[in-house]
């Protein structure tokens, strides 16, 4: 099988328009969360998503739309955002998040957004440590693959292990699966990139061959920045597309 994954796309209708066109022929899409906030368009990228029917799982701002996360979460200028979005959302497309789980589990891989040891609080994993609950309750399965903190990158365990190691993947470029080996894969963000490199970010994963291959796709950011102004969301989010923050 041939997976595309697509993570906190954030309302960004170029930056994922651009992935999609990059991963070419797939045979599943894959949405680790955060499928809308910050964006312009949170509905056009909903209906994609759907459309596609995409293996998705319920991210911090998608829990928010969906009232399953209060706005203190968050900080000003993304809470504002977040109101602006429950304002634009469609009654069709608040349903479809509002069924979304917090953790999907299948023979190949499980998809989370945020941390299996605590899905529902939003942990971020931003260390080898951090990864250590993760890795402890994934069981028989070698292969998380999450989202949330915006950075291309992956973790690794071996299975009879203890210890864990990060590789960054920020330029892109392959991961090789490795038997014995546990996987936890975040394939960074598609919509607002936070690893100082402003391009869209995607992978494609082949089942068969045990290759995740790290994507970074070129996109008309401008015009994103231009919606995003005409809506009167506010500046800092307009101007961290471009830097990758
Ligand atoms: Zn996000």
């Amino acid at each position: 099988m041939r997976y595309g994954i697509v993570s906190d796309i954030h309302g960004n209708l170029e930056g994922l328009t651009a992935a999609l066109t990059a991963l070419g022929e797939i045979d599943v899409l894959i949405c680790p969360g955060d499928i809308v906030g910050y964006g312009p368009d949170p509905n056009a990228c909903c209906e994609i998503i759907r459309e596609r029917n995409a293996i998705c799982v319920l991210g911090n701002h998608d829990a928010v739309m969906v009232g399953e996360l209060s706005l203190n979460w968050f900080n000003p200028v993304a809470a504002e955002a977040l109101l602006w979005t429950r304002e634009q959302i469609t009654d069709e497309n608040l349903s479809f998040l509002k069924e979304l789980p917090l953790v999907h589990w299948n023979e190949s891989f499980v998809l989370v957004h945020s941390s299996l040891s605590a899905p529902e609080e939003f942990d971020y994993i931003t260390t080898a440590w951090d990864a250590r609950p993760t890795f402890a309750e994934m069981g028989s399965c070698n292969l998380c693959i999450i989202g949330h903190t915006h950075i291309a990158e992956y973790y690794y365990q071996k299975v009879d292990g203890v210890w864990a190691s990060r590789i960054n993947m920020t330029p892109g470029g392959r991961i090789v699966l490795k038997e014995g080996v546990r996987y936890i894969v975040n394939s960074g963000s598609t919509g607002q990139p936070r690893d100082f490199d402003p391009r869209a970010s995607a992978a494609l994963y082949d089942s068969e061959a045990g290759t995740i291959d790290i994507l970074r796709v070129e996109y008309p950011i401008s015009l994103t920045q231009q919606k995003m102004r005409a809506a009167g969301l506010p500046e800092p989010l307009v101007q961290r597309l471009q830097y990758g923050t």
